[in-house]
């Protein structure tokens, strides 16, 4: 389709502050609200990767030698620019992801929470220092790395960029982000919006592509680190490729996240927790709800989850998945646990919206007696889909939650201390929940998972994160070598 036509201009790379236009071969941007194409994007590789690192490193030098609390001067002016954008953000977010006008004001709102944290940076690493020894002093100090880099999923486009961008900013580094190449165009934004805060030109870079940008990215000799957020297949990949390259990374990748529902659950509250967390964002949240492992009699709140669900409509409180593959993907898991003998008790194949045709939605679906070695129970659906497996004990349950190759989060619905103790202590995933459907780490906690859900060391955010963006520099300093000395000075 024609650019003049599209309700987007063609996306473009941004390079030392200025959108620059590569020309190669584009990629349509489809809304998946109604599949109508919104914009462009030209795909890059490993030159356009060059050029933004060159900018990144001219700007990293002097970024880097501004003091921190100025620094962060800049993240204050952008959380006052993202507020008062608000409305046209989560629309852009609406636009480009499909997920409902409500989930994408909170997910806007939630980079300004992201960023609040960047800002409050200065507090958090004013470093330490000791007289080890009488004239003699350590100090560690927390350097900034150089170019850093940022890959991010589609789920997302607006958040998890803010993941990584504020905080390996406002400690020093120059970035380049690579968004998703499925929903690019809240990353114009976020460039255009950091500019007007103040950022110096080439500190903050993208390069838009796919495959190709993130192999460029990886290998880069100019780039230190490198952060991901995708799925595990590609999270492997990567984390591979970039420390086979001698690249610090942390690599976040899917999830298959368990709730364990015992007879004693609150059942409103659980009800309505384990519906909101399988369906919000239309299922493609890494935090989502994929599985409810029901110990015992727990029926009476199986009915309750259906009779929550039903209130969820597509193209209402519902938004689309991302794509036609998605919905069919995700139709077919449902179709295939079916005829293994899972039983769907809601049902949300073949949904369509009035209005919106071709757009890509999947109707909230609760799916029982669904056994652990189904496809559906194990791989991750990424839609508005609940499995329930039935388990005869707390221990039995366990086991299931831990037998998943994932471990991004865990969650108990009980009234029980002591049993909800047991699966925060048992539970093998990196964020738990006692009764709440999304245990999300508020900042300054930090989020990342456990087991293939997160490959290399720190967290993605919070304090966590400062690890990850920042080097130790240890100085040892004496400055009275006429004062009385042991053989420790
Ligand atoms: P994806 O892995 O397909 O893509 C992520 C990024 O990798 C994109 O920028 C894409 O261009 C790039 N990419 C894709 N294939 C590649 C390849 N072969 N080589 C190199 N790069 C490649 O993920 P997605 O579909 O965009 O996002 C959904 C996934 O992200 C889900 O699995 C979800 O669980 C996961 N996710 C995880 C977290 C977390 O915190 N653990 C958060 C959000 C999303």
């Amino acid at each position: 389709m024609e650019a003049a036509t599209l309700k987007y201009p063609e996306v473009k790379n941004y390079v030392e502050g200025e959108f620059v236009s590569n020309g190669q071969k584009k990629l349509d941007i489809v809304s998946p609200i109604d599949g109508q194409t919104i914009s462009n994007l030209p795909l890059s590789g490993m030159d356009e990767v060059d050029a933004a690192v060159k900018s990144a490193e001219r700007a990293f030098e002097k970024w880097s030698a501004i003091p921190i609390k100025e620094r962060v001067q800049v993240f204050y002016k952008y959380k006052a620019l993202l507020e008062k954008h608000r409305e046209e953000l989560a629309r852009i977010v609406h636009e480009e992801n499909g997920k409902t006008m409500g989930e994408s004001y909170a997910e806007v709102d939630k980079s300004v929470e992201l960023t609040e944290f960047a800002c409050s940076l200065p507090q958090l690493v004013a470093g330490e220092v000791m007289e080890v020894s009488k004239g003699v002093q350590c100090r560690i100090e927390f350097a900034p790395l150089g170019v850093v880099a940022f890959i991010a999923p589609f789920n997302f486009p607006n958040m998890v960029p803010h993941w990584a961008m504020p905080n390996a900013i406002a400690l020093g580094n120059a970035m380049i982000l690579k968004p998703s190449e499925v929903v690019p165009i809240s990353a114009i934004r976020m460039a255009e919006l950091l500019k007007e805060a103040g950022l110096p030109d080439g500190v903050f870079n993208i390069v838009n592509g796919d495959r190709e940008v993130v192999e460029a990215l990886c290998d880069h000799s100019g780039i230190e680190a490198l952060a991901f957020v995708g799925s595990t297949r590609v999270a492997k990949i990567v984390y591979k490729r970039a420390t086979s390259n001698l690249k610090r990374c942390v690599a976040l990748g899917g999830a298959k996240n368990h709730l364990i529902v015992l007879p004693d659950a609150h059942e409103d509250m659980t009800a309505t927790n384990v519906a909101a967390s399988m369906s919000g964002c239309a299922g493609q949240r890494c935090m989502a709800a994929a599985a409810m492992v029901g110990v015992g009699a727990v029926d009476h709140i199986v009915e309750r989850i259906c009779e929550e669900s039903r209130k969820i409509v597509p193209g209402d409180n519902l938004g689309s998945v991302i794509s036609k593959e998605a919905k069919e993907r995700i139709e077919r898991y449902i179709t295939e646990a079916e005829a293994a003998g899972a039983k769907v008790l809601v049902d949300g194949r073949n949904a369509v919206v009035e209005g919106k045709e071709d757009g890509y939605y999947v109707g909230p679906t609760v799916i029982d007696y669904v056994k652990k070695d189904m496809a559906i129970a194990k791989e991750e659906v990424f839609g508005p889909v609940i499995s329930i497996i039935r388990a005869k004990d707390l221990d039995e349950a366990i086991e299931i939650e831990n037998s998943s190759n994932y471990g991004n989060a865990a969650a108990v619905f009980t009234e029980s201390g002591g049993l909800a103790k047991e699966v925060m202590e048992r539970a093998s995933a990196g964020m738990v929940g006692v009764n709440i459907g999304v245990p999300v780490p508020r900042e300054p906690f930090s989020f990342g998972g456990w087991n293939e859900s997160k490959f290399g060391t720190c967290d993605i955010t919070g304090k966590s994160s400062i690890e990850f963006w920042t080097q130790r520099k240890k100085t040892t300093t004496k400055w009275n070598p006429e004062a009385r000395t042991n053989w420790m000075s």
